[in-house]
């Protein structure tokens, strides 16, 4: 199964990150943890009902972040799937909610509506045809028929395509389907989070990762013996050397950096958000690996609270 696994990003307040992920897009928050590298601060798991590979957006809120700024090596846009028929439901919600957003555009066909989330990251709804009979995660008040199905893809802004595009289609599974101007279109055999779509931007300047900006994209690795695979192919034909194994508790990933300079995990879809809660209670405690247990008093009295005061 090749597409995207999650993505994760930097964002500032964790309140107002949870405010806007969970009520304005009507995302289900599937895990609450700590950066395991740093357990000062959150880790904030947002998906569909089990948080499945292709739906899961996390953040690391970081409260005196800086702004990011956009440029090559970077992602420039998370797009997620909403049936087509929702694109006006949507347009008004964001009007109504305040949302910072752009005019609908055309892009390989389909209607893309961008937005910002309150840090500035950017994203886009995008209307899919026949997306109106894959699940959506409903609990607040957005009704399931016109909600949020998962990720459609990222947008990646490069310097020059040809080498990421060598590791989609050689490494990650995915191959080129279509170009628009710019931009070219990757795809993956998965039904969530299928899309990579690289617009190469020449001598466009380097970003600057801060606030807002995606930190890394996970592609899937169906099992270990997959991940290793993918690992052999980096090394053996790219001259790329991801990281060892990491035991992120959901998922066991490596890491690399594409010669774009883009942060490229690879993740296991195993075991999954309920290895340590049931599927029904995801989100609602804090969970902790157990290297960091012992410390979970002192970890509970750092956290910066998650409701608004
Ligand atoms: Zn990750």
């Amino acid at each position: 199964m090749s597409g995207i696994h999650h993505v994760t990003a930097i964002a500032g307040r964790a309140d107002r990150n949870l405010d806007f992920h969970t009520r304005v897009l009507g995302l289900r928050l599937v895990k609450k943890t700590v950066n395991f590298d740093d357990p000062g601060t959150w880790h904030l798991y947002y998906g569909d009902a089990q948080g499945r590979p292709g739906t899961i957006l996390t953040f690391f809120p970081w409260e005196h972040a800086a702004p990011g700024q956009l440029g090559v090596g970077e992602t420039q846009e998370t797009a997620f799937r909403i049936p087509a028929g929702a694109l006006g439901y949507w347009t008004h919600r964001l009007l109504e909610k305040g949302v910072t957003h752009g005019a609908p555009e055309k892009r390989f066909g389909e209607t893309v509506l961008p937005f910002t989330d309150p840090d500035g990251m950017r994203f886009a709804l995008i209307g899919v045809p026949g997306a109106e009979s894959e699940n959506g995660w409903s609990a607040g008040e957005i009704p399931a028929e016109h909600a949020i199905r998962g990720f459609h893809g990222v947008t990646l802004l490069v310097n020059d395509a040809a080498p990421t595009a060598a590791i989609l289609t050689d490494v990650l599974g995915f191959r080129e389907v279509a170009r628009d101007g710019a931009l070219a279109r990757y795809r993956g055999d998965a039904p969530l989070g299928a899309h990579v779509d690289l617009r190469a931007a020449g001598d466009f300047p380097r970003g600057r990762m801060g606030r807002g900006s995606v930190h890394h994209i996970a592609f899937r690795a169906v099992d270990d013996a997959a991940q290793t695979a993918m690992a052999g192919k980096l090394a053996a034909d790219h001259n790329m050397h991801p990281t060892g194994q990491k035991d992120r508790n959901y998922f066991r990933s490596i890491y690399f950096r594409e010669p774009n300079g883009i942060l490229f995990e690879i993740a296991t879809d195993q075991p999954g958000f309920a290895v340590d809660e049931p599927a029904s209670e995801l989100g609602r405690s804090l969970k902790l690996p157990q290297f960091l247990e012992p410390r979970r008093a002192e970890i509970e009295a750092r956290l910066p609270p998650l409701e608004a005061a």
